[in-house]
């Protein structure tokens, strides 16, 4: 029996979450999606409230992963991927604890793994499992991930000196922050090759592309938000969210607002919705690239020039994740989806009235949405800041924006913390008039150079050129 479907092609199923995770992306270029849902019910919810991340992890996450991996290995990896050394901050096992800001305005910390940034959450499992697998099957994988910033440096924290692992990242050689450079750069060596290119993301995005069709480069693995893995991992934090937003008290509905890009840390919550958790909204906060503000507001999926803004890690021209709503929106018709889009890549804009929705198609599922200006995320930050004298980062200041229009009094909101301040002085700064405090581990980042780079022109030659030379070339020794 099919255990993972693609989204735009019936014929193209895999039996288990291994082969899905080695595998990243259909060969039609869908995304893998899992053919039913497995079912948190009230009992099982219940005994979850008060447990660690790590317990509230393996039993969720673990009903995808199936029998791919065993129950105790999971246990270990699980471990490892949140271990105190990765999560010094978390207290107790408490890995995304929650504050309250305000009466009923939580922050939930997604923030406190080795980067800083919420990727961590899903990339340091993912990592654990990757290494996992292919040591079992005696395989070696290269990844190549193209970034902005902070989805390659939170990549190679988690598959740094991974054995069977070559990781390979493209990023942008203006544009990334000093802080950000320095992180990524000073983590290059042994599996881990920095190559920085004089172009934008969505160029890199092209060269991904490129190498994908061709036959020499096709085994390329990727760890970017469509590996399935990278969802799967993050379903669990709504399940730990909401445990301590209701302090256990399972029925009791809660609004989630999170802070939205490419649209996968808002789809890992629709998924907990699905899988029985009390959800009531579900808010996408967008910055300036609004996209999925005005997809949820009107209909219409509508691919926008990116716009440079100070939540950066959330200039996005389309959403890759949302494909997979929109097949949950098709009723699981991979035809539909296909189609639907095959329109959007040619044209650049869907209607969900053109394919049989209604224009309020996702309103009516739960979701809501609202956009944040610079001007609002430094109000936001001070504001934050004199209800309860914490200091956020301009991404979960998009969320804050949102929710602070958005909340019903009588309902707990949760707000997604996905990155900390220490990344993002500059707008701190603006708002507050001085840089949040950094944690010994962060001290003098900047200092440890950016000069871990090798680089190249900005085209597929260039970067084939090096896989084959200084990658292919050397795992095979
Ligand atoms: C990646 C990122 C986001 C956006 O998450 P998506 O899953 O792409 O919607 C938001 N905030 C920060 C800090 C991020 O790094």
């Amino acid at each position: 029996m099919a255990e993972y479907l693609s989204t735009r092609d019936p014929n193209e199923q895999l039996s288990n979450f291994a082969d899905v995770l080695i595998q990243g992306q259909p060969f039609d270029k869908g995304l893998f999606v899992p053919a039913e849902l497995p079912i948190l019910d009230y009992q099982t919810l219940v005994g979850l409230a008060g447990q660690s991340y790590q317990a509230i992890f393996n039993k969720v996450h673990g009903m995808y992963v199936g029998d791919s991996i065993s129950k105790t290995v999971q246990a270990e990896l699980a471990a490892a991927a949140f271990s105190p050394d990765k999560f010094p901050q978390a207290e107790e096992g408490v890995v995304t604890p929650i504050r309250e800001i305000a009466p009923n305005l939580f922050i939930q910390n997604l923030s406190l793994g080795p980067t800083a940034a919420f990727k961590d959450m899903a990339m340091q499992p993912t990592g654990q499992d990757m290494q996992y697998i292919l040591a079992q099957r005696g395989e070696r994988l290269t990844l190549l991930v193209a970034t902005s910033g902070d989805t390659g440096t939170a990549a190679i924290a988690a598959f740094k000196d991974q054995p069977n692992v070559d990781i390979v990242v493209l990023s942008p050689e203006e544009g990334m922050s000093p802080y950000q450079k320095a992180d990524m750069g000073s983590r290059s060596g042994g599996n881990v090759h920095n190559i920085s290119l004089p172009g934008k993301f969505s160029d890199f995005q092209d060269i991904l592309k490129e190498l994908k069709t061709d036959p020499e480069f096709a085994g390329l693995g990727a760890v970017n938000s469509i590996n399935w893995d990278r969802v799967a991992s993050q379903i669990p934090y709504y399940v730990a969210g909401y445990l301590q937003a209701t302090e256990g008290k399972v029925g009791k509905p809660v609004d989630f607002t999170v802070p939205t890009g490419n649209f996968g840390n808002i789809l890992a919550g629709y998924f907990a919705r699905e899988m029985g958790v009390p959800i009531r909204r579900l808010i996408a906060a967008t910055n300036e690239n609004d996209v999925v503000d005005r997809l949820i507001q009107t209909g219409r999926y509508q691919k926008a020039k990116t716009i440079t803004t100070t939540s950066p890690s959330m200039d996005i021209e389309v959403a890759s994740n949302y494909e997979r709503l929109a097949f949950e929106l098709f009723d699981g018709d991979p035809v539909m989806t296909r189609r639907y889009m095959e329109q959007f890549k040619q044209t650049g804009v869907v209607e969900f009235s053109d394919f049989g929705l209604a224009s309020n198609a996702l309103l009516k599922r739960g979701f809501e949405s609202g956009t944040s200006t610079h001007l609002d995320r430094v109000n936001a930050i001070r504001n934050t800041y004199s209800l309860s004298g914490s200091v956020i980062d301009p991404h979960t200041a998009d969320a804050v924006t949102v929710a602070m229009l958005m909340r019903d009094p009588e309902v707990p909101m949760v707000c997604m913390e996905t990155a900390l301040p220490v990344k993002f002085e500059g707008i701190v700064k603006e708002a507050l008039g001085f840089v949040p405090v950094r944690q010994a581990r962060f001290e003098g980042i900047e200092e440890r150079g950016a000069d871990g780079f090798v680089r190249l022109a900005n085209n597929a030659e260039a970067v084939k050129d090096y896989l084959r030379h200084q990658v292919f070339a050397k795992a095979n020794n």
